[in-house]
C-alpha cells in the first residue's frame, strides 16, 4: 500500500509505504528513507507499534529527535567538524557547539528519497549525495533497503563513491516494545548486551579516546537489567549525557536483547557494524503521533554504527571507503513474542 504522506516545502509529495510480512507490519517514508511504525504482536496477539513516530513530514522536519530516520553520511559525532582523508582536511558544518552531529544541517533525514521498489514486505530507496555535500568528499549513491521478514525487519545500506569518503550509515529508531504510547514502560524493559566496554564521552559528547570496561560501572548489561535501574548512579558518563548516551562495541550478534516482560515482546540486534549507541531518548519531548505527547526517556535507540569519531581515531574501525569500493551493510531487529 501506498498513501500520501504530506508534502514538503517545496511542494513535493512525501508517501507512506506499507510493508508487511508475516504478523509483522512496518511502515516507511520516503522522506528521510525513515521507519515511522512498527507493528509486532504481543504474546496475547495484541499488535502495537513500538517504534517512536511523527503524524506527518511537518513533525519530521520541525524535531532534531531523526525518529526512526537514515541518517549519514556519517552518524554520530565529529570532533572540531573535520577529519584528515587522503591529506586533505574536510570540513563539515558545525551544528552542535563546534562539533557536527549526524553530518549537519540538511541531513539526509530531511531529505525526500526515491523509492526504487516497493513490494509486498520490502521497500528500496535511494539518495545521491553530491562531491561536497554537507562538506563530504565524493559523489556518492546510497540505497536503504527495508526488508520485513516474519521474525524482524532488516535493514540494508550500499553505497558507493567516485571519490574516497567516509560511509558511516544507521536507522535511528527509538524502541519502546510495550507499545510507543506506553510511556512509562519504556525504562522497565530489560537490555542484556554483550559488550565489555563502551566510549566515555566529554561535556560536548565528544568520545575521550578511553574504551572504558564496564565491570563495576552502570554500564555494564552482561547481565540482563532494566534500562533505568542503574540510570540514575552517580557516575560521571551518566551525568555528562544525561542518560545513556554512549557507543558500545559490539562484541557478539546479537549485540542487543531488549525484552518487555508484560507484553513478552524480545528484539534483538543482529549487525556487521563494530560499535552501537545506547541512547536512552534523554531529551525527547512533543508531539508525536497518535496525539502521544511524549516525554523524556520514553523510548531506546540502538544504533549500529562505527564508532562516534571514528574518522579522528585511527586507532579504531575506520568507516573509510575507496573510490568505487562497495559499503555495505546490514542490521536486524529480530522479534519474538
Ligand atoms: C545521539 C544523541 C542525540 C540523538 C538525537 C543520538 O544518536 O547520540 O546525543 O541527542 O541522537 O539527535
Amino acid at each position: 500500500m501506498k498513501e500520501i504522506f504530506g508534502s514538503m516545502p517545496s511542494g513535493q509529495t512525501c508517501h507512506l509505504y506499507t510493508i508487511r510480512a508475516g504478523q509483522l507490519t512496518a511502515k516507511v517514508t520516503d522522506l528521510g528513507a525513515t521507519l515511522v511504525s512498527l507493528f509486532v504482536p504481543g504474546k496475547d496477539g495484541q499488535l502495537d507499534d513500538v517504534v517512536l513516530g511523527y503524524a506527518d513530514p511537518a513533525g519530521y522536519l520541525a524535531s532534531g529527535t531523526y525518529f526512526g530516520a537514515t541518517v549519514g553520511r556519517s552518524a554520530n559525532r565529529i570532533h572540531n567538524s573535520c577529519f584528515v582523508l587522503d591529506n586533505k582536511t574536510w570540513t563539515l558544518t558545525p551544528n552542535e557547539g563546534p562539533n557536527n552531529l549526524h553530518s549537519g544541517p540538511n541531513g539526509y533525514n530531511i531529505r525526500l528519497w526515491n523509492v526504487e521498489s516497493h513490494n509486498e514486505n520490502a521497500i528500496v530507496l535511494s539518495l545521491h549525495s553530491p562531491h561536497g555535500d554537507q562538506g563530504f568528499p565524493g559523489n556518492a549513491m546510497i540505497r536503504v533497503s527495508y526488508i520485513l521478514e516474519t521474525d524482524g525487519l532488516k535493514i540494508v545500506y550500499d553505497a558507493i563513491s567516485d571519490r574516497d569518503t567516509v560511509f558511516n550509515l544507521t536507522n535511528h529508531s527509538y524502541f519502546n516494545l510495550a507499545g510507543h504510547q506506553n510511556q512509562q514502560k519504556a525504562m522497565d524493559q530489560i537490555l542484556c548486551m554483550p559488550a565489555r566496554f563502551f566510549n566515555p564521552d566529554d561535556a560536548a559528547n565528544i568520545p575521550t579516546g578511553e574504551l572504558r570496561n564496564v565491570v563495576g560501572t552502570p554500564m555494564d548489561f552482561r547481565t540482563p537489567k532494566p534500562l533505568g535501574r542503574d540510570i540514575g548512579e552517580d557516575y560521571e558518563p551518566l551525568h555528562l549525557q544525561g542518560g545513556y548516551d554512549h557507543n558500545f562495541e559490539v562484541f557478539c550478534n546479537p549485540c542487543a536483547i531488549l525484552t518487555d516482560a508484560d507484553s513478552g515482546r524480545e528484539m534483538a540486534v543482529y549487525t556487521d557494524c563494530p560499535g552501537v549507541q545506547l541512547y536512552t531518548a534523554n531529551f525527547t519531548e512533543g508531539l508525536g503521533k497518535d496525539d502521544v505527547t511524549y516525554e523524556k526517556r520514553c523510548g531506546v535507540c540502538l544504533e549500529t554504527q562505527y564508532y562516534p569519531d571514528s574518522v579522528n581515531h585511527p586507532e579504531w574501525p575506520q568507516p573509510f571507503v575507496k573510490a568505487g569500493e562497495k559499503y555495505h551493510s546490514e542490521t536486524k531487529y529480530r522479534f519474538t513474542w
